[in-house]
């Protein structure tokens, strides 16, 4: 592969400056501006969360990169949309995620500073749950291995500090002070504008039909044309399954139903005065975020919540029913009225967004088993996936451009499922 010698001219609009729909409509000008071409070092097949971010590194890194994204970039079909996505370090899911943590937490300084403009608000976590929670135990273990600040509220501290919630007087308080929130759409418009300004070619409404390797070169069909590349880079989120057949029966998708709702005290809950939190109700997971204004974040307006786990039903990404249920609602309401009391006055908008879980619920990034090193493929990120975003993208440019990385990604190999 050849690094490019050329850099395209954009508008030099500074994205801080912009509002959210300022943004979008700014980065829709630059997807249409970028000239097409027929061969290209990298393909980046899907340019969602871990797409945009894999465009940006390959461009980066001065390789010719094209990625095709079967709608608009973003969209509200996958996995990305709904303006926030939680970011931790003290990890509950298992250690191991740490290191890869530490260096998403730069990454996303990076991005900051490239275009001046603010993905990462540190608003602080509170994780809620029973003595024994096994979770929580994970967060504590993991914060003490990695000296990761977490504080252990005492019931008086946490009503104190954080009134608006109402918990049984044996539950965990802990807090992340470090932690927040990431702004998923306007990190992958930010991700694809740098990437564009460094020269990668990114076409949307543009579905891969198909793919193949032959004669050492990566052949990819969409429904507007055929392009050629070294190297094939698939992060296609819940369609992966049928983009790599081998993984669909390793793969689940599941509709997860999000509401955004109108507190009894709107000021109460409004950023700056309200963390985000995670809270374990007898294996049940809830989480949420304050209310953020629509003008910097894209909408919808409200104070939003959600049920990460279990009670999702499974469904084809291509088939989604989002039409809401009165279920979906109901546990949210009866979870609000129990635990934020004056956190539920009506409901303002519901919205389905799709997870895409591994058997273990661990990640998915390695090698296609059968093309040597030129297909490289990131999935199975089973509901906790954006935070990594910036890491992921530097971990698949590693993959498809050095044949290794640094970056302990062992524990998410495929070959673990056989
Ligand atoms: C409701 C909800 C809440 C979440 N909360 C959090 C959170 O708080 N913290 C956190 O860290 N994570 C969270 N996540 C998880 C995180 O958002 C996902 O792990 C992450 O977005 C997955 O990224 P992806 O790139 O795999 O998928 P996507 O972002 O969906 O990207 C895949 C892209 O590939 C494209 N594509 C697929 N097939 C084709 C094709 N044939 N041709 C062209 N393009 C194609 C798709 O259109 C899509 O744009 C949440 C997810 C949901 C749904």
């Amino acid at each position: 592969m050849k690094r490019r010698d050329f850099i395209i001219k954009t508008t030099g609009v500074a994205a801080a400056t912009l509002s959210y729909s300022q943004l979008y409509g700014h980065i829709q000008k630059q997807i249409e501006s970028t000239a097409n071409q027929s061969n290209y070092d990298v393909i980046v097949l899907g340019v969602g969360s871990m797409g945009s971010a894999t465009c940006y590194q390959l461009a980066k890194r001065g390789f010719r990169v094209l990625g095709l994204e079967q709608f608009d970039i973003p969209h509200e079909l996958g996995s990305h949309a709904g303006q926030s996505r939680i970011i931790r370090k003290a990890y509950g899911e298992g250690s191991d995620y740490v290191p890869l943590l530490e260096r998403a937490y730069q990454n996303w300084k990076t991005l900051e500073a490239e275009t001046g403009s603010q993905v990462y608000y540190k608003t602080g976590l509170m994780y809620f749950g029973a003595p024994d929670d096994p979770f929580l135990k994970t967060v504590k273990s993991s914060s003490v291995k990695y000296k990761i600040p977490v504080d252990n509220l005492t019931a008086a501290e946490c009503d104190r500090k954080f009134p608006q919630f109402k918990l049984p007087q044996n539950f965990q308080r802990l807090e992340e002070p470090d932690a927040g929130f990431i702004t998923p759409e306007r990190s992958i418009l930010l991700f694809v504008e740098q990437a564009i300004k460094n020269g990668a070619v990114i076409r949307t409404k543009e579905k891969v039909i198909e793919w193949k390797r032959e004669n050492g070169s990566v052949t990819v069909v969409t429904n507007r044309g055929t392009y050629k590349a070294s190297k094939l880079v698939i992060t296609a989120g819940p369609w992966a399954g049928k983009m790599i057949p081998a993984l669909a029966s390793k793969l689940t998708i599941t509709r997860q139903a999000v509401a955004w709702v109108k507190p009894k005290k709107w000021d109460n809950f409004a950023l700056g005065k309200f963390p985000c939190w995670i809270l374990e109700n007898k294996d049940h997971d809830f989480y949420g975020f304050p209310i953020l204004p629509v003008g910097t974040f894209g909408g919808p307006l409200g104070l939003k919540l959600a049920l990460h786990y279990p009670g999702a039903e499974t469904t084809d990404p291509d088939k989604v029913n989002r039409d809401m249920k009165d279920s979906d609602e109901k546990t949210l309401i009866k979870f609000l009225n129990e635990f934020i009391p004056d956190g539920y006055e009506n409901t303002l908008v519901m919205k389905t967004c799709l997870y895409t879980n591994s058997p273990d619920n661990d990640f998915i990034i390695d090698y296609l088993a059968g093309f040597d090193k030129d297909v490289v493929f990131a999935t199975g990120f089973s509901g906790h996936g954006f935070k990594f975003v910036s890491v992921v993208g530097e971990i698949l440019s590693d993959l498809a451009l050095n044949g290794s990385t640094s970056l302990p990604i062992g524990f998410l190999n495929a070959k673990r499922f056989g």
